[in-house]
């Protein structure tokens, strides 16, 4: 068990289920501009609209993709939260600093992994 402070955890924990919340709905509303996905708006778009379509439709893809990787990091962490595992360095075990997490609580690394393995 990870020295860790409960009032610090339980800040954590808020700011991870925000994020994960924001997330959920910013995904939901890109599904919304999809004009792929949604046909109402293929509808009501000028002809030859086609390539602007297939662009719109790649960029959100690759947003999405991007949300939905951060989700899951979230979800990591908070399942790391639950079984007390949560602010160690999966790389040397150690306590990753409390003010990095703090800044990014999805962190996986201490500072020092990071910078190896950034490299
Ligand atoms: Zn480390």
């Amino acid at each position: 068990m990870l020295d860790f402070p409960i009032k610090t955890l339980n800040t954590i924990k808020r700011i991870l289920l925000r994020q994960q919340r924001d997330i959920e709905k910013n995904i939901a509303e890109f599904e919304q501009e999809d004009p792929v996905k949604s046909p109402a708006l293929v509808e009501s778009s000028e002809p030859g609209t086609d390539s602007f379509i297939a662009d719109s439709h790649a960029k959100i893809m690759v947003l999405q993709q991007q949300l939905k990787q951060t989700s899951q990091s979230i979800g990591r962490a908070l399942s790391k939260i639950r079984k007390g595992t949560y602010g160690k360095c999966e790389k040397c075990g150690k306590q990753i600093e409390i003010g990095r997490l703090l800044a990014m609580p999805i962190a996986r690394y201490c500072l020092s992994d990071l910078k190896k393995i950034a490299k």
